[in-house]
């Protein structure tokens, strides 16, 4: 599970909005049986949270861990249709995405409210997969690295060095999401070296062991090209990850 560079390489599948008990239970046997060929890399799965315990109680035992798509900024209260991160944990989730580019464009989520879930998600001693990227007309107007770099800096600026440790990166630029356009293997890579050296400057260590996974419909035509780049340590995967031969195929690359 780790690059040659030292890094944990991992990928996870958003199911997103996605799923029925039926369908995924075929899906989760799939992902937890194929997974055991693939040593070399972490697999994880990010359902609904109606699924957990499903997920829960189909990858007992399987090398797939999973985790949720979003968690409350608060840790308990008058919040309804919330959920708390120690909740999640007691649950027996291991990974947390925040700040997917869903919930900043459709809840109004800001890189402040990012970071206090991602906060939140490492108390709770979760892993939070931090998930950043820029619009068509910001990479257009060649704003793409103030753009991430802006929502990586509220990161720095709030966590501590410890808890800078343990979070993981996800570079997913929001024209690449479930539209069929992926990021060249470079275009990607120059994100990720960005961001991986802008965590430099203020943590040496963290950026060294700090997993930085891209997001942005990653197939199994495409996986490999970017997985083998330098910086990026394996992928969040939305679509691809509802049919378990092709999420597999991309575990494998
Ligand atoms: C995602 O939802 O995080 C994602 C990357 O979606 P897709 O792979 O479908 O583009």
């Amino acid at each position: 599970m780790v690059s040659t560079q030292g890094r944990k390489r991992l990928v996870i599948g958003n199911w997103k909005m996605h799923g029925s008990l039926g369908a995924n239970a075929a899906l989760l046997c799939a992902v937890a049986d194929g997974a055991k060929g693939l040593p070399e890399t972490g697999v994880a799965v990010c359902a609904p949270f109606p699924y957990l315990a499903q997920c829960r109680e189909l990858l007992a035992g399987s090398p797939v861990a999973w985790g949720a798509q979003d968690v409350s900024a608060h840790l308990q209260g008058a919040y309804t249709g919330e959920v708390a991160a120690p909740m999640l944990a007691e649950f027996g989730c291991g990974y947390v995405l925040v700040g997917h580019s869903e919930r900043r464009a459709y809840h109004g989520e800001t890189d402040a409210l990012v970071v206090a879930k991602a906060a939140r998600v490492l108390e709770a001693g979760l892993t939070p997969v931090i998930c950043m990227g820029e619009t068509l007309a910001q990479r257009e107007a060649g704003e793409t690295e103030a753009v991430v770099g802006a929502q990586l800096d509220v990161a720095l600026d709030l966590l501590h060095a410890d808890q800078l440790a343990k979070v993981m990166l996800a570079y997913e630029p929001v024209w690449a999401i479930g539209t069929g356009k992926t990021a060249t293997s470079e275009q990607a890579q120059a994100v990720h070296a960005f961001l991986r050296g802008r965590v430099d400057a203020r943590n040496a260590a963290a950026a060294k062991t700090m997993p930085i996974l891209y997001g942005g419909s990653v197939k199994p035509g495409n996986a490999a090209e970017l997985f083998a780049m330098q910086d990026i340590d394996g992928g969040l995967i939305g679509g691809a990850s509802l049919a378990a031969a092709d999420f597999l195929v991309i575990c494998g690359a």
